[in-house]
């Protein structure tokens, strides 16, 4: 059978009905895994949904216990073929963000697919029961058109606990790391540039969040009897605050600053533009740094962002001086940036200021990672998907949002390659989540196009490494980016995003 063959038949999947039979069926299993009770639910997505499919692939499947503590298990699974031919580990998470069912659209129901037109609503159609489904059903096109044979080795791990952080994952790759590893990671999570624009990312922005407090006093006092004498914590907040974030929504402290864009990461993003789709807010050219595009500020920069803050009582103030103020903030941030030194950048800074009586409380952060776009195999997905689409995908050094994904590039090391199934306006982790199926159909074509292409790269045996290295590893870069083709939201659409005019500094 030929490529094309294997695509059509991946494509016949959702033709025929059977990616909606099989959503419907794993959408109806309540895998919330913020919820206590959801732990029976977790396991039985594995056992009853993920583990019969893969033993369908010939996969050795075993379910393995969290390493931490009450944490919802793994299925890891493989598939063995031959030594020489290059393996490739896929992820995907079977688990969902709570939702409230009264906040989805008229008819619609998180735990039953409704069709819409071409949009199939339920809960996790796109984060991320479709986006997995859909990889392993391709991946079972593509034996069935190989006649019983992938052409490479297989490796799996679902992950039931992504939506609270991973837990056990770090560990889970580094205990087991030869059982996982691989020479590549290609998996689908996330969302594409813009629906129509099949898009690879390659890591993601890190984040850690933090909590700046000042409790001055246990009451709040008359402002006309106290006023002037006593220091008012939201003032000093908003001091704080102001000393890290300046009024255009740049970050002030060096340490909190990523270093400069690298040309390729430039270069990867000079045809992509931010596109929210229908309904997304207007972009403000003059925030978050303006000397840099749209594009830039949300994939290289990065970002810090109160996300709540609060003294007093806004909804009925009375003529008081507060005796607290908060404010709950977030880092995003790119790689590069030292983010395991937060605490102490944000305490040397807050104290330069005199900012002593301001508390720092940071949490837990997600490592950012991200593979440089000309990598060989970047370069070689790269062109699996233009030729099965005719279309030039956008690359993405990194994710906006943020993954677990150091789990497999820093723990494991291998590149990572996430070719996401979703769009801006799918609704994840929203009321009325979606799946686009025209995207799905192509998303199907895509990857089975991409695992039939890792089948002829294994056909050169041993040499495949050679083979990869020679025609994808030593290709000169591309400058002739492709234009933006999207208009909707796009800051210039149309043609090649190119620097916004230089703007005049600020005046503070
Ligand atoms: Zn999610």
């Amino acid at each position: 059978m030929s490529r094309s063959a294997a695509i059509d038949r991946a494509a016949r999947y959702l033709d025929s009905g059977g990616l909606l039979a099989d959503l419907r069926r794993r959408v109806a299993v309540r895998t919330v895994s913020s919820e206590p009770q959801s732990g029976p639910a977790l396991h039985d997505y594995l056992t009853r949904e993920i583990a019969p499919q893969l033993a369908r692939l010939g996969c050795v499947v075993r379910i393995v216990d969290n390493p931490v503590e009450g944490a919802a298990p793994f299925l890891l699974a493989h598939r063995h073929e031959d030594d020489a031919l290059p393996t490739v580990l896929t992820y995907g998470h079977g688990d969902v963000v709570v939702t409230d069912e009264a906040e989805w659209g008229a008819g619609l129901r998180p735990w039953q697919v409704v069709v819409r037109g071409d949009r199939w609503y339920g809960r996790g159609t796109a984060d991320n029961k479709g986006q997995h489904t859909i990889n392993l059903a391709a991946l079972e096109q593509v034996l069935a058109a190989r006649e019983g044979r992938l052409g490479f080795n297989l490796k799996v791990l679902l992950d039931m606990a992504e939506e609270i952080g991973s837990p056990g994952l770090a560990e889970i790759c580094a205990g087991l790391g030869d059982e996982l590893s691989a020479d590549v990671l290609i998996a689908s999570d996330g969302m594409r540039v813009a629906a129509g624009r099949p898009t690879i990312f390659l890591g993601s922005r890190g984040e850690v969040d933090f909590t700046l407090r000042v409790h001055l006093r246990d009451e709040p006092y008359h402002s006309g009897n106290w006023g002037g004498l006593l220091r008012n914590p939201a003032t000093v907040l908003a001091t704080a605050v102001a000393a890290l974030v300046d009024g255009r929504g740049r970050v002030l402290p060096a340490g909190l600053r990523p270093p400069a864009l690298p040309d390729s990461l430039r270069r990867a993003l000079a045809g992509i533009c931010v596109d929210g789709g229908p309904g997304s807010p207007e972009i403000d050219m003059d925030w978050g740094g303006p000397e840099l595009t749209p594009v830039e500020r949300v994939f290289g920069w990065n970002t810090l962002e109160v996300l709540a803050l609060g003294a007093g009582t806004p909804e009925a103030p009375t003529s008081a001086i507060p005796g607290r103020a908060v404010a709950h903030c977030q880092l995003r941030f790119v790689v590069g940036t030292d983010w395991s030194n937060v605490e102490n950048v944000l305490r040397e800074h807050l104290d330069g200021h005199g900012l002593t009586m301001v508390d720092v409380d940071v949490g837990q952060g997600v490592a950012a990672t991200r593979v440089d776009p000309d990598n060989a195999w970047v370069r070689w997905t790269e062109a699996s998907l233009r030729e099965t689409t005719g279309a030039e995908p956008a690359i993405l050094p990194n994710l906006g949002g943020t993954l677990p994904n150091a789990a497999f590039a820093d723990t494991l090391g291998i590149p990572t390659i996430w070719v996401p199934h979703s769009y801006p306006g799918c609704a994840q982790h929203a009321p009325d989540e979606h799946l686009l199926t025209p995207l799905a159909h192509e998303a199907l074509q895509i990857m089975a196009g991409v695992f039939w292409d890792l089948g002829d790269l294994g056909a050169h045996g041993n040499a495949w490494r050679e083979r990869l290295e020679r025609q994808w590893g030593s290709k000169d870069m591309r400058d002739d980016r492709t234009a933006c083709t999207s208009a909707v939201g796009c800051v210039s659409p149309g043609r090649p995003h190119s620097r916004p005019p230089a703007q005049a500094p600020s005046a503070s």
